[in-house]
């Protein structure tokens, strides 16, 4: 069993060349042509790999390697082809394509896996272009409701027509819903998004858990006037309204120097002229903990004192939760598998939390998950100056092939009830 570490470095190349802009950034909206074109280069790859591929109705690109025990639960690997507008190369396409790679070096090797093998490239896991993401992972295990198929885009494009265009059925959402119990298991490496690798100067990490997000929209709303006759005791500012918001959240996650986080990274401003003092503000929240009642208690924090500051200005407001997922623990068994077989490759593998959310905290809520990060430089991401080394890829790569046979030997011994 041996990791092609140049065919991996290949298949980077060649797939950071669909939406790529600038030297090294990556513009690859889910639901697009481009995402398309780099499904089907990532479909070759699979079947050379032995794998049968398909794309599901809810935009995965999902192959199968069969293991021994056809009907077992099947183990899923797997990560995004989508990226962040401003992106880049690795976030995402390192678990698809580190997942492919694992999985070509078991054939080559002639080894057949006890349970089934799906790599799976979720759709829009990012979540910017219809504002609530991790859609194809949370598709298959029946979490997706029929009202998200309208949500449209900035440029009124609605997912369901978007699904439609990627060639999908999106009135047969439910054929692509895995039966109950039938996921045995899900691995995913991913970069790790952070700086402590790097600065530990260490190549992989296991995964502890993954912080849980909750994403809130707020308007608050004022009204407008001219800008240069209502005299300034008079106006209902939306904007200063929502500015000392902001200004209040971030300070008050801040000052108790907990690892709770709260950005407010989206604004619209009605009607957003220059001469008119703003009549309504509509802004987002993404507020994550790793324990969930300090989470709450944030969030309940945070809700009284918009109240209160829009009481103070004359406003009034809204706040809708988008979404919202618990903190996750990665499975203890599995985290012993990836220690284990980490110090044959490495000297020092860290076990590490993860702040940023991936397909992993979908798929925990059906199966035991663990997850392998691979250092990237800095701790960039979202961002066209990320990187992570080929050789620190294939070196995930390698630990993740390892675990995944280990973890398709054990639920294979599940299934016969040893
Ligand atoms: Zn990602």
């Amino acid at each position: 069993m041996k990791v092609n570490r140049d065919r991996l470095a290949q298949h980077f190349e060649t797939i950071s060349q669909y939406g790529k802009f600038g030297e090294t950034g990556v513009c690859r909206p889910t639901l697009t042509p481009v995402e398309k074109e780099a499904f089907l280069v990532v479909s070759e790859w699979m079947r050379e790999a032995g794998m049968s591929v398909r794309i599901d109705n809810f935009g995965n690109l999902i192959g199968r390697l069969e293991g021994k025990r056809k009907d077992a639960p099947i183990l899923m690997m797997g990560s995004h082809l989508d990226s962040q507008p401003y992106g880049g190369r690795f976030d995402g396409t390192a678990g698809v394509l580190c997942g492919i790679e694992a999985v070509c070096a078991l054939t080559e090797a002639g080894l057949t896996p006890d349970v089934s093998i799906d790599v799976v490239a979720f759709c829009d896991e990012e979540s910017w272009r219809f504002n609530k993401g991790v859609f194809g992972s949370r598709g298959i295990i029946g979490q997706v409701e029929l009202e998200e198929l309208s949500i449209t885009d900035k440029d009124g494009i609605s997912r369901r027509e978007a699904l439609i265009a990627f060639g999908c059925n999106p009135d047969e959402l439910q054929q692509s819903v895995y039966p109950p119990n039938s996921i045995g298991a899900f691995l995913e490496l991913h970069i790790e998004q952070g700086p402590i690798l790097d600065s530990k100067n260490l190549s992989i990490g296991s995964v502890t858990g993954i912080s849980g997000p909750v994403w809130l929209s707020v308007t608050v709303k004022g009204f407008a006037g001219h800008a240069g006759s209502v005299p300034m005791n008079m106006r209902k500012d939306a904007l200063i309204g929502a500015a000392d918001m902001i200004r209040a959240i971030n300070q008050m996650v801040r000052r108790d120097e907990v690892p709770t986080v709260a950005t407010i990274g989206s604004l619209k401003v009605f009607p957003n002229s220059p001469n008119i003092i703003p009549e309504a503000v509509e802004f987002t929240i993404d507020l994550r903990d790793i324990d969930e009642n300090r989470r709450t208690r944030y969030e309940q924090q945070i809700r009284a004192e918009i109240a209160h500051i829009s009481d103070q200005h004359g406003l009034t407001f809204e706040i809708k939760e988008n979404f919202q997922f618990s903190p996750t623990q990665c499975a203890p068994w599995i985290r012993n598998i990836i220690r284990e077989e980490s110090e044959a490759i490495v000297k020092e593998c860290p076990e590490l939390i993860s702040g940023p959310f991936h397909d992993a905290i979908i798929l925990a809520q059906v199966c035991d998950i663990g997850m392998i990060f691979v250092r990237c430089k800095d701790g960039i991401s979202h961002n066209p100056a990320e990187y992570a080394s080929y050789d620190d890829l294939a070196q995930g790569t390698e630990l993740l092939m390892k675990t995944a046979v280990r973890v398709a030997t054990k639920l294979g011994e599940r299934e016969q009830g040893l």
